[in-house]
């Protein structure tokens, strides 16, 4: 028996260690450690990667999501949609601005925000959009697009699964009014603790970004706008800044690891990732669908293939949301892919041989000898 650990991020630190160690003690030694050159130069780094103007390095991919609607004065009596199927920011976000969380369902291939759904939830208070660009692949941009201009809403994207990600050959983060990223550490760019950053094309919000992240200060101690403590630091700066010179490598070993995987799954009765034409996927998760998940994730931890599901209650049944009034069946597909949905290890430093091992075992599960 072999283990494959889900995620080995030891691992990630290992290959990396020589170049870490001397960024790392460069920023010890520069006496700037908050919002200092580094991060300056990080941020200019991501916006290029991303084809934006604009940068903003901030504490978390949470924060990114606040200050981005903050920036856009979203509060009590407004709307914002997004999706039940994924990590509880965007909407934790969305119940801090005192606005209301509008789900709307998902494609059932993608598991990314459905544009009919999304269409049929609109309101004449909706003010915005968050797309998530869920496991790595950029939600529907274009038809997602075309509802913001008709009924003038912002489109906010959530980057946090996706950086490097493309859709229709442009980097996903610079089609909607901003993007957000988050450099948690098992993120496919991750810092070695928290961080995150917003990327804009537009100065004025860039500007006010850079206001709501220190307190609503533009000159030091006159404060114009309700700010928050969300700064990002140079060390983990400094650490992104070495990781993201790999991102483009790992991002294509992630591929590589699917396509194995892709290869070595499709005869078996399961649903595997599914591609829309013109995206770019960075395989954040690699996640199948079983009709019986919870049998399959329970022979591969037996066999040293321990998996985490994603996401197993769609957030509108959720029991922070209890007095939003949700229940079950409103959210069919959502709730339909909570059910099915096991996610396989997949980061860069994985082996072949640990591939194969668990495409073995999965097949045993469903031919045993
Ligand atoms: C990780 C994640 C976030 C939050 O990022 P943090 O840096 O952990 O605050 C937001 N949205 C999605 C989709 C995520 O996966």
């Amino acid at each position: 028996m072999m283990n494959v650990p889900f995620l080995n991020l030891a691992a990630q630190y290992a290959a990396l260690k020589d170049e870490l160690l001397p960024a790392v003690e460069r920023a010890l030694a520069s006496g700037h450690y908050i919002l200092g050159p580094n991060v300056a130069a990080l941020e200019n780094e991501i916006a290029a990667l991303t084809g934006a103007r604009f940068g903003v390095g901030v504490n978390s991919g949470s924060d990114a999501l606040t200050l981005a609607l903050r920036a856009l004065e979203i509060g009590p009596g407004d709307e914002v949609i997004t999706t039940p199927f994924t990590y509880i920011a965007p909407a934790e976000s969305i119940h801090q601005m005192g606005a209301r969380i509008v789900f709307a369902d998902i494609d059932p291939r993608t598991f990314n925000l459905d544009p009919q759904d999304v269409a049929r939830r609109i309101t004449p208070r909706t003010r915005a959009i968050i797309a998530v660009h869920l496991f790595g692949q950029a939600a529907p941009l274009e038809p997602l697009m075309e509802l913001c201009r008709a009924h003038r809403l912002h489109l906010i994207e959530d980057c946090a699964q996706a950086i490097g990600a493309e859709y229709h050959g442009k980097p996903v983060g610079s089609w909607g009014i901003m993007g957000c990223f988050s450099f948690y550490p098992t993120k496919n760019l991750g810092a070695d603790g928290d961080g995150g950053m917003i990327v804009t094309q537009d100065e004025a919000l860039n500007r006010r970004l850079r206001m709501l992240r220190v307190h609503g200060i533009e000159k030091r101690y006159y404060h114009d706008l309700h700010g928050y403590n969300s700064r990002l630091d140079e060390l983990q700066a400094a650490i992104l800044r070495v990781k993201l010179r790999h991102l483009a490598d790992w991002n294509a070993r992630r591929a590589a690891i699917a396509a194995c995987y892709d290869a070595g799954l499709r005869d078996l009765p399961l649903q595997l990732p599914f591609t829309l034409e013109g995206n770019r996927h960075v395989y954040h998760v690699y996640a199948v669908l079983s009709d019986q998940r919870d049998a399959l994730h329970q022979h591969l931890a037996e066999h040293g293939v321990p998996c985490i599901i994603y996401y197993p209650r769609p957030l509108h049944l959720q029991k922070v949301y209890a007095d939003c009034g949700w229940k079950e069946g409103d959210y069919p597909v959502a709730e339909n892919i909570s059910h099915r949905i096991l996610p396989l290890p997949m980061y860069p430093e994985l082996t072949d041989a640990q591939v194969d091992y668990v495409i073995t075992t999965i097949r045993q599960f469903f031919r045993p000898a």
